[in-house]
C-alpha cells in the first residue's frame, strides 16, 4: 500500500515567493488526510497535481493563523460547489472556539462539518493504522499526530506449504488469515509453519510547531519519517526556545537519538532558503531533507527501501515546465486558454467542480 507526505506549505510563519504556510497531506492507499491548513492551501492543491479534492478530515496541530487561515477559504469553496461529504476537523483544545470565528467568514455551507478536539495520548483507531496524539511544546496548546500502522502478517512461504501437502487456492488464503486448515487426509496445518515472521508496519510522525520534546523523542523511536519543525538555526537557537520553535540542530539530536530513518524538517523562517537548514542537520543526522513546496517524501514498507525525497514529485505537468523554463505556466493565458480561469469553482472547470457539476453558488455570491 502506497503512503507518501506531499508537502504543500513549508514556511514558518508567514509566506514567501516561494514557500507556502503550513500544510501537508498524508496519502495512504485511498485515504488524504490534510494535516494543517495555511493561508493559500486550497490554491496549493490546485497547483498540484492533486487538485483541490473533497478531503473528509483535517487535522489542526494548534491555531496560529498561519495553520489555520486557509480553512475558511477552503471550507467556503466546498460550498460553492455544492459539496456535500461531510468534513470532520481534529484538533486541540480550543477548536469550538475558533470555529465560533470561522464560521462567520465561511457564512453557510452545504455540508456538515463535525469539530473533534484530541488530548495528548488520544488514539484514532483506524483498523490497519491508528493515530495518536503526540504531546508538543509550543507556548499554546499544540500537539503532533504520529500515524501507525499495525505490524503485517509474515512472507507466505509457498514451498513450505506446498511440501506440506497443500494445494494452492482457498487454503492458501486460509492459512495467510492465520488460520488452522485441515487437509484431505486429517492432518492439519498451522499458520506459522508457512507463514514468516510478522512485518512491522510503517510509522510517520508531524510534530507541527514545538521545541524539541521527550514526547516527540518518545513518539519518534524507530520512525520511518519524522516532519520536525524547524524554524530556526542554531545561531538563534535562543530565538527558537523563547517562541517555541526548534533549530535544525535540535531536531537532528532528537531525530538520531530517536533512530529515525529519515529526518524531514519544515516550517522555515523566511530567513533561511533551504541549503543552510540542510547542512546544519546533515552534520548530526545525515539522513535529513528539507523539502519544497510540492515536494514528495514516499514512504515504501522498510522491506522495500529507505523513504525518499521526491523533488516536485506533485507539481501539475504544467506547472513542472513552467519552473524549469519560461515561467509562462503560472501565468493566465499558459493555462486553460482564454474567457477565464479555469479553476474558478463558478465556471466548474476544475477537476472535482467538473464532476460535481456546475459549481454555481447557491447563495449567489460565487
Ligand atoms: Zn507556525
Ligand atoms: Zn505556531
Amino acid at each position: 500500500m502506497d503512503l507518501d507526505l506531499v508537502f504543500l506549505g513549508t514556511s514558518g510563519s508567514v509566506p514567501t515567493a516561494r514557500r507556502a504556510p503550513s500544510s501537508l497531506l498524508l496519502r495512504r492507499g485511498g485515504e488524504r488526510l490534510l494535516v494543517d491548513c495555511g493561508e493559500g492551501t486550497q490554491r496549493q492543491l490546485l497547483r498540484s497535481g492533486i487538485g483541490l479534492v473533497e478531503l473528509p478530515e483535517v487535522f489542526l496541530t494548534h491555531y496560529h493563523a498561519d495553520h489555520y487561515l486557509g480553512l475558511p477559504g477552503m471550507m467556503k469553496t466546498f460550498a460553492l460547489r455544492g459539496r456535500e461529504l461531510p468534513l470532520r476537523i481534529y484538533g486541540p483544545p480550543g477548536l469550538a472556539d475558533l470555529f465560533d470565528s470561522l464560521k462567520r467568514i465561511f457564512g453557510k455551507l452545504t455540508y456538515r462539518y463535525e469539530l473533534v478536539e484530541l488530548r495528548h495520548g488520544d488514539v484514532l483507531d483506524r483498523g490497519d493504522y491508528r493515530i495518536v496524539v503526540v504531546r508538543t511544546q509550543h507556548g499554546i496548546a499544540a500537539h503532533g499526530y504520529a500515524f501507525v500502522e499495525a505490524a503485517r502478517p509474515g512472507r507466505f512461504d509457498v514451498g513450505a506449504a506446498a511440501a506440506l501437502g497443500v494445494a494452492p487456492g482457498p487454503l492458501f488464503g486460509a492459512l495467510q488469515r492465520g488460520e488452522t486448515v485441515v487437509l484431505d487426509d486429517g492432518s492439519s496445518v498451522r499458520s506459522e509453519q508457512v507463514l514468516g515472521p510478522a512485518r512491522r508496519g510503517r510509522k510517520v510522525i508531524v510534530t507541527g510547531d514545538t521545541r524539541p520534546t521527550a514526547g516527540v523523542l518518545e513518539a519518534a523511536q524507530a520512525a520511518d519519517v519524522l516532519v520536525h519543525d524547524a524554524t530556526f538555526t542554531d545561531d538563534e537557537r535562543d530565538r527558537a526556545d523563547e517562541t517555541g520553535h526548534s533549530t535544525a540542530r535540535a531536531a537532528a539530536e532528537l531525530a538520531q537519538a530517536a533512530g529515525v530513518r529519515m529526518l524531514v524538517l519544515t516550517h522555515l523562517s523566511n530567513r533561511y532558503f533551504g541549503p543552510e537548514v540542510v547542512r546544519e542537520a546533515r552534520a548530526v543526522f545525515p539522513h535529513t531533507s528539507v523539502p519544497r513546496d510540492f515536494d514528495i517524501i514516499d514512504v515504501p514498507f522498510p522491506e522495500r527501501g529507505a523513504p525518499r525525497l521526491l523533488k516536485g514529485g506533485a507539481l501539475a505537468r504544467q506547472e513542472e515546465a513552467g519552473a524549469g523554463g519560461h515561467g509562462a505556466a503560472d501565468g493566465g493565458a499558459g493555462r486553460g486558454g482564454r474567457g477565464g480561469d479555469p479553476d474558478d469553482p463558478a465556471l466548474g472547470g476544475d477537476r472535482i467542480g467538473a464532476r460535481a457539476g456546475r459549481g454555481a453558488a447557491p447563495d449567489g455570491t460565487g
